[in-house]
């Protein structure tokens, strides 16, 4: 088994008097993609959101390698940085170029210098087909484009976790194959990725583990061959159900 990047013990948070995690134990080892998948509501957004330290956890630990990340010193840039994000709405600065928004946390959070950066982001940018877009700006890219250059723009500065937050639901059918691609190749290259998704087909061909968010606890959870073709609980077989 590969090392733990990732570990969350006990995790609860709520909103108001609304307990939205209800007490999430996780362990995502090197190397692997987990498909965390659920309803609407189930709270995929929130503990994404949780371990980037988006948002504050009430109870319960988060360990990055190791470390526990979820204490009130805990240098949350430094941690951030460790972390690569990609949300369902492009989040592209839409007034910086790609290279620019490719580059920016390599310069501003790591301090590379400009030259070495943008060196790496064309590689980057190459590597995915879209290096003669560097110099555009993010509204004269297609969707697809865009989110292939905020998955760039997350991995750019070498994170040890990549958080993909349903990464295509805003995207046309037709746009939706080539993001995909881009995390197929990733993990091919070994990136390490939790990514909540509705795309059940591609979770079962690409997760090595399979996460089921039913109300705020992990109702269920094994590999894609188990989860997907012989789900134990009832709540998991529901929900698979309205999908297969
Ligand atoms: P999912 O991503 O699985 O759709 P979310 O994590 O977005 O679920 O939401 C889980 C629950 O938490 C929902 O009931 C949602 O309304 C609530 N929620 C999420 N963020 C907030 C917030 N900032 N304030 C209040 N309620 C929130
Ligand atoms: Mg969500």
């Amino acid at each position: 088994m590969n090392e733990v990047v990732l570990q969350l013990e006990n995790v609860h948070k709520s909103f108001g008097g609304t307990e939205v995690l209800r007490g999430i134990d996780l362990t995502v080892h090197a190397h692997d993609v987990v498909a965390l998948i659920g309803a609407s509501g189930s709270g995929k957004s929130t503990l994404l959101r949780t371990v980037n330290l988006l948002e504050r956890l009430d109870d319960g630990q988060i360990w990055l390698r190791g470390v526990d990340i979820s204490t009130p010193t805990t240098k949350v840039d430094a941690v951030r940085a460790r972390i690569g994000v990609v949300f369902q709405q492009f989040n592209l600065f839409p007034h910086l170029s790609v290279l620019d928004n490719v580059t920016i946390a390599s310069r501003r959070v790591l301090g590379v210098n400009r030259t070495l950066a943008e060196q790496r982001a064309v590689e980057l940018l190459d590597r995915v087909g879209l290096a003669d877009k560097a110099r555009d700006y993010p509204d004269r890219l297609s969707g697809g484009q865009q989110q292939r250059v905020a998955i760039v723009r997350a991995i750019a500065t070498d994170p040890e976790l990549l958080l993909l937050d349903e990464i295509t639901s805003a995207l046309d059918p037709m746009l939706v194959g080539e993001v995909l691609d881009l995390v197929r190749r990733l993990k091919a290259d070994g990136t390490t990725i939790v990514m909540a998704t509705h795309e059940m087909a591609f979770a079962r061909d690409v997760a090595d583990h399979v996460v089921f968010l039913d109300a705020g606890v992990i109702a269920e959870q094994g590999p894609p061959a188990t989860m997907f073709t012989a789900p134990t609980t009832e709540r998991a077989k529901e929900f698979l159900d309205r999908f297969l």
